[in-house]
């Protein structure tokens, strides 16, 4: 599906705060605006007399009749900050769809890696996936966070597992704190990716130096760079 990169208006229904400094976020959606699950928008954050833009990956699926973000508030980003001050009802400009980190659909394992908030995109893809009833093949997660506070979405996460016998996800920590609680997988996504090879085809979404280091060892167990799909923050 192409469609017309256009400006539109969005309006905040909700802000919710899921994770240490992690804010979900859902605007009301243009009517006229469709994207496909992965892609992203560019907000234009005013900046006195000009805007600035910032790109976000859409979280929700076209279904759904609002659109959700998923965003990590930074002290002192300039995005940040605006969207920290907006309140219930405000509007704001954005530019979209853009970008090509979309799914595959075709019969293939899907293998997903996201850290922190690298999950927004693929939750979209993740769940439009899966509500394909046509779905034949297994859908994985691998999910990198810093610790305990950092996780977020893992209701979300369960209910899909729940719903759907061919999704499963791992949450894997990579401080976990010294409680000693924690129960879940240790490391960074990187120790664990290589249990997990096969004939998957691979959507990471997170740092640079993220995508850089799962890309590597993929590549050098064998798999194939255009079984390969990223997208940088
Ligand atoms: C395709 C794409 C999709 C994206 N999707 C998402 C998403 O879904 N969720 C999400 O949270 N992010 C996403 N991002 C990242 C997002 O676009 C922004 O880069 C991020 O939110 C930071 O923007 P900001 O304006 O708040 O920070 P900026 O003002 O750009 O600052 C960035 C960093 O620099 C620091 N900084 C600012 N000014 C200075 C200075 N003068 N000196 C030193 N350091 C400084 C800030 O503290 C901050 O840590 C995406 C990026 C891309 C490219």
């Amino acid at each position: 599906m192409s469609m017309s990169i256009q400006n539109y208006t969005a309006t905040l229904l909700e802000k919710k705060e899921v994770a240490k400094n992690v804010f979900e976020l859902r605007f009301s959606k243009p009517e006229s605006f469709d994207f496909t699950p992965g892609q992203f928008v560019q907000f234009l954050i005013p900046n006195g007399e000009k805007h600035t833009s910032r790109s976000y990956s859409i979280s929700s699926v076209s279904s759904d009749d609002y659109l959700e973000f998923c965003i990590k508030f930074l002290p002192d980003g300039m995005a940040s900050q605006y969207f920290q001050a907006m309140g219930i009802g405000a509007q704001l400009e954005f530019r979209g769809p853009l970008g090509r980190f979309i799914v595959d659909e075709n019969s293939h394992d899907h293998y997903f890696v996201a850290t922190g908030v690298g999950l927004a995109p693929i939750m979209s893809m993740i769940r439009s996936l899966l509500d394909t009833n046509k779905l034949d093949h297994p859908v994985r997660l691998l999910f990198g966070v810093r610790d305990e506070d950092d996780i977020f979405w893992e209701d979300k996460l369960k209910e899909l597992k729940q719903k759907n016998s061919l999704f499963d996800y791992t949450i894997t920590l990579s401080q976990p704190k010294p409680t000693g609680r924690w129960q879940g997988l240790k490391g960074r996504v990187t120790d664990h990716i290589l249990h997990h090879l096969g004939k998957h085809r691979f959507y990471l979404c997170g740092s640079a130096a993220m995508v850089k280091d799962i890309r590597t060892v993929l590549i050098e167990n064998g798999v194939d760079a255009k079984d390969i799909h990223f997208e940088i923050f």
